[in-house]
């Protein structure tokens, strides 16, 4: 069985996540969407909160499990017995900072982990996380960017009503 982990931030998943998961997952067996609990941002949402986002996001593909790590991304591979990760590319800017990690990765697990590169549907190149967020905190319109349903949660994050 072929079996990859997407790891990343996801706070939260906008539709440019959701196009690599949904990818992904068409071309691997199983898919790990697994959130990164990382001590040194601040997040909007906690990983318990991104965790359920995720799961809702992507209740309608069954070969998709939603999980959660810190440490590690090569521990936590290891522990799961998977030898893929996979990352978005959007553009140039994402490449050299991302082939640092899939190198040091692949590196430092001693050849076990491997990364996989899926470039950004153009639609969604513009896409981040920290963009939504920041439209979103002065009531901008983020209904292209992210399922209502988030977009609701994020507006009541920043305490703004469902007119802005
Ligand atoms: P990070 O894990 O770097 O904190 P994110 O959680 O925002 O960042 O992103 C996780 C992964 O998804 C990264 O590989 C990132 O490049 C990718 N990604 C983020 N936004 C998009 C997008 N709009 N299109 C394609 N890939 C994306």
């Amino acid at each position: 069985m072929k079996a990859a982990i997407y790891p990343g931030s996801f706070d939260p998943v906008t539709f440019g996540h959701l196009d690599i998961i949904r990818r992904s997952a068409e071309i691997f067996d199983e898919l790990t969407v697994s959130v990164l609990n990382n001590k040194t941002k601040t997040p909007l949402f906690s990983v318990e909160e991104r965790v359920k986002i995720l799961e809702e996001a992507t209740k309608d593909l069954p070969n998709v499990k939603i999980d959660s790590f810190s440490g590690l991304l090569i521990d936590y591979a290891k522990a799961k017995n998977v030898h893929v990760a996979i990352r978005g590319l959007r553009a140039i800017t994402d490449f050299e900072y991302e082939l640092q990690i899939a190198q040091t990765n692949h590196k430092l697990s001693g050849g076990r982990l491997d990364t996989m590169f899926l470039t950004t549907t153009l639609e969604y190149a513009y896409l981040s996380s920290s963009s939504v967020k920041e439209i979103a905190s002065f009531g901008g319109d983020i209904s292209q960017c992210v399922p209502e349903f988030v977009a609701r949660l994020i507006y009541e994050k920043y305490g703004i009503g469902e007119n802005g």
